[in-house]
């Protein structure tokens, strides 16, 4: 039986964490809904962990979650489910603080590969998006640990400009004529549907990617680069790691939504 591609909220909202769903299939150790707010994974960035409570109140972990050729997002579970929970309600809610962690360090990486390719005609090769840092690789000619504070310095400069970001879908056609989308040449972009989903860092950048983001770069924190390997004679691996903003704190004492 041919399952329906799942609705993906996190393309919609960066900042859906939870949603309520039907689970449509339970195969093996894996549930797929009808619709999902959990990031898949992919582009570096990996998949969500988090929880899905049924109606009875049970509540089911999820370690992971992947996609698969036909657009089913399964969600892994720690304990096998019952194949009659076809059809149950659920609520399914993302591990948010590690999402947050994550889109974080996504979204220096916009800033980052736009500065290496802009001003020094860097390309990303790879890249491996964690919590505590990252890890990304580039062609860089050139590249030399002179450059470092430099390129730091620039980073921070556009992030503290508190720029919005926000994200739409082009047809597949339009991005063929748009190469200025490109920050890789080794990843197929995401094609969902006939469509490709860009990303905007607004009055910077603006790149294909269907990962989840911060809605403005001052949710960031601070960049730095604290390490960097040589792995070839142009080809760079660059450690980076955030600190954390402020914690933003609202009259009522509420803290923000972010952090
Ligand atoms: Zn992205």
């Amino acid at each position: 039986m041919t399952l329906p591609a799942t609705e993906r909220l996190y393309l919609q909202d960066d900042h859906c964490f939870d949603t309520d769903a039907t689970v449509i299939a339970v195969r093996d150790a894996a549930m797929a809904f009808d619709r999902t707010c959990f990031y898949p994974g992919g582009g570096g960035q990996p998949p969500d962990r988090g929880l899905a409570t049924f109606e009875s109140g049970t509540a089911v972990d999820i370690g992971s979650v992947h996609a698969d050729p036909d657009g089913v997002i399964w969600h892994a579970c720690a304990v096998a489910p019952s194949p009659d929970t076809v059809g149950a309600r659920v609520r399914l809610a993302v591990d948010r603080e590690r999402r947050l962690a994550l889109a974080r360090y996504h979204t220096v990486l916009h800033v980052l590969n736009t500065i290496a390719l802009q001003d020094y005609g860097a390309w990303i090769t790879g890249v491996q998006i964690g919590v505590d840092y990252s890890r990304i690789d580039f062609k860089w000619d050139g590249f030399a640990a002179a450059l470092t504070a430099a390129v730091e310095a620039k980073v921070n400069a556009v992030l503290d400009a508190n720029r919005p970001l926000r994200s739409y879908t082009i047809s597949e056609g339009a991005f063929r004529e748009r190469q200025d989308l490109l920050r890789t040449l080794e990843v197929k972009p995401p094609v969902v549907n006939g469509t490709v989903r860009v990303v905007e860092i607004e009055g910077f950048d603006a790149q294909a990617c269907g990962g989840t983001h911060v809605p403005m770069t001052s949710h960031v924190g601070r960049f730095s680069i604290f390490r960097v390997e040589n792995k070839g004679r142009i080809n760079k691996r660059l450690y980076v790691r955030l600190e954390r903003p402020v914690l933003s704190v609202s009259p009522s004492g509420a803290r923000d939504l972010f952090w």
